[in-house]
């Protein structure tokens, strides 16, 4: 599974809504979803409740200065 950028223009896949809320997560997801993404963004949509979860906008540079870090130590 991958997990697409956050785009605030998302529609819902399932019933084409285009009310979508948005919720940010700082919690980390399970390895098998995402490895190494921490913070996250939760969307559902409001009509019909689906919802899933995408990365933030800068989370791709968050994970490389992260990794930077670890090779130093
Ligand atoms: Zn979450
Ligand atoms: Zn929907």
């Amino acid at each position: 599974m991958t997990m697409d950028i956050f785009d605030p223009k998302a529609k819902c896949e399932k019933c084409k809504g285009e009310e979508i809320a948005t919720v940010y997560c700082g919690h980390p997801l399970p390895d098998k979803i995402s490895p190494k993404i921490k913070e996250h963004l939760h969307r559902q949509c409001k009509r019909c409740g689906f919802n899933w979860v995408e990365k933030c906008l800068n989370s791709e540079q968050d994970i490389s200065v992260i990794d930077l870090k670890e090779e130093k130590r």
